[in-house]
């Protein structure tokens, strides 16, 4: 199929190794470049991220970002093929553009932060859903924590995974209402542990451009134990979280353990 390249290919030498980039589109809200095999993703310039996966018969946007005017025109200059829009959880980062679509996915327990303008039909997913591309099959894992509803996206055979907020954006904020326990979190990390030992070892995460490159089990275990030494009360590492915006609580903490950082509400952690 013919393809529109509208810059050229740039090299981007990535901390942990050479991993090779090509940028393929660029406009004032955005970038895209090629992750893997019929992988792209898009960086916008305020530092969010969306997937697109193409299989043979039909392709797959993952997240709809911020500021990106006619995100549907943008995406088809990657694939033409028809479209899924999954939504990993329905904060305004990453549900932002869903206006350009007809349908989007997402999970049922996420429907309370989604915006009540979208006109648009509202799929379900479920834990376990999988969606055939031809070629390719991406699964749904629901994953509760920074939203009740967030839900990471698994290739297994490229073992692959695409996990919004749910791991690895920055810090994992489990401070914003509706709370959830520090236990739901480690329920989470385990349940990631588990899709890891079963294959999966690239997490590509919801704000791509903090990280430049998928995290692994290094970045994992050391989140589960955070979560846990903070659940226990054992954690000697969290101080005030401070930020000039409102982030849903009066005090907030921020704990780090080497790669980890969670940021949570002590009120709130049982
Ligand atoms: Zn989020
Ligand atoms: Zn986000």
């Amino acid at each position: 199929m013919k393809r529109f390249y509208f810059f050229l290919t740039c090299v981007c030498l990535l901390a942990g190794g050479f991993t090779a980039t090509a940028q393929v589109f660029r406009n004032s809200d955005l970038e895209i470049s090629q992750l893997e095999d019929h992988v792209w993703v898009i960086e916008t310039t305020d530092k969010t991220s969306m997937y697109i996966i193409e299989g043979t018969d039909k392709a797959m946007l993952i997240d709809t970002g911020t500021k990106c005017e006619k995100l549907d025109e943008v995406v088809r200059t990657i694939t033409k093929k028809p479209l899924y829009v999954l939504i990993t959880h329905a904060h305004g980062d990453h549900a932002g553009n869903i206006q350009y679509f007809p349908e989007i996915y997402l999970h049922p327990a996420d429907t309370v932060l989604l915006n009540k303008s979208y006109k648009g039909l509202i799929h379900f997913v479920k834990d376990g859903q999988v969606f055939d591309l031809g070629g390719k099959k991406i699964e749904v894992s629901h994953m509760p924590a920074h939203t009740p509803g967030s839900i990471v996206l698994l290739d297994r055979k490229a073992g692959s995974c695409y996990s919004g907020d749910a791991f690895g954006s920055g810090q994992v904020w489990l401070q914003l209402r509706p709370f959830a326990t520090m236990k739901t979190y480690i329920s989470s990390c385990k349940k990631m542990e588990k899709l890891m030992a079963e294959g999966i070892t690239k997490i590509y995460c919801g704000h791509y451009p903090h990280v430049k490159k998928a995290l692994t089990m290094d970045y994992l275990l050391p989140m589960r134990k955070l979560a846990e030494s903070l659940d226990n009360g054992t954690d000697k590492s969290a101080i005030p979280f401070t930020t000039k915006v409102s982030i849903g609580c009066d005090n907030p903490m921020i704990a780090t353990n080497g790669p980890a950082r969670i940021v949570y509400d002590p009120e709130h952690i049982k």
